[in-house]
């Protein structure tokens, strides 16, 4: 067995050592060599990041299960990403660096998430992608069980306008655990999801995509917040006409919120510190 010193370590002062024999993240899998780091990464970057796992569970987006994830500052074949853990409870240390194929760079014995081939595999498909939200959020589970279509029931959810895909794992796996455990599944729910910022998964929950961290936060937030309005809004409708954002009207709202996402982010923050 060898060992190799990873540089985004040494940087942060440390003296940690990557076993490069395999790579124990992959949970199951066959042994892989481990990826070379990117690099040292900013410990606020890490804050930034434990802190977007904290406000999704502070916010009811996530529970027990859930992960977010952001692309690495400065390479963009790599992705950084907490350890397998309940996201109410991350911090900085805790989050690993991942190569596309979901590879660690440096386990130091930690296991990564499952289901993480959703952040690899969307990263790779979509380079405007910066930063992945998966969660099994409540409100937004009946959206991908029925054939009624996602609307944006307000501006703060105009980046649902055009609607959201939906990623049905039996259409092409048939029946399985439901979760999107290898890269093959991972590949088939980014290409279904294409540039949409959002993608529904049939009797599971949804993903929430966005350019920055805070802007995926934002939208996985006012998704879970805009399946509840539309589930309101359907019963006071009682078959009656929606009024909904039209095309038009969601890309110009959206503009508007990517510009104004850090004053949420600043409240959210404040409450998880
Ligand atoms: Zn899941």
């Amino acid at each position: 067995m060898r060992f190799v010193q990873c540089a985004c370590h040494q940087a942060m002062g440390g003296s940690f050592f990557a076993n490069a024999a395999m790579s124990p993240a992959d949970a199951g899998g066959a042994s892989k060599p481990v990826p070379a780091s990117a690099g040292p990464v900013d410990r606020a970057i890490l804050e930034e990041l434990a802190a977007a796992s904290r406000i999704l569970a502070d916010q009811g987006v996530v529970d027990a299960f859930g992960h977010v994830s952001m692309r690495h500052p400065v390479s963009p074949n790599r992705f950084l990403m907490s350890r397998s853990l309940a996201p109410a409870l991350v911090t900085a240390d805790d989050i690993m660096e991942f190569d596309l194929e979901c590879e660690a760079c440096e386990s130091k014995g930690r296991s990564g998430f499952l289901e993480r081939f959703i952040h690899g595999e969307i990263y790779k498909a979509n380079p405007a992608v910066n930063s992945v939200v998966h969660s099994h959020s409540p409100s937004v589970i009946p959206f991908g069980l029925t054939s009624v279509p996602l609307r944006a029931m307000y501006h703060n959810a105009a980046f649902l306008a055009a609607g959201a895909p939906v990623f049905d794992i039996r259409d092409k796996f048939g029946a399985t655990d439901m979760l999107v455990g290898n890269h093959q599944k991972g590949e088939e729910l980014a290409k279904i999801m294409g540039e949409s910022p959002v993608i529904l998964m049939r009797a599971h929950g949804s993903v929430a995509t966005g350019p920055s961290l805070s802007i995926a936060v934002f939208r996985a937030v006012y998704t879970e917040v805009n399946c509840r309005l539309q589930l309101q809004t359907t019963m006071l409708a009682a078959g009656g006409a929606i009024n909904a954002l039209d095309l038009e009207e969601g890309p110009k709202a959206d503009a508007v919120n990517i510009t104004s996402a850090s004053r949420a982010w600043d409240l959210w923050k404040r409450r998880v510190q």
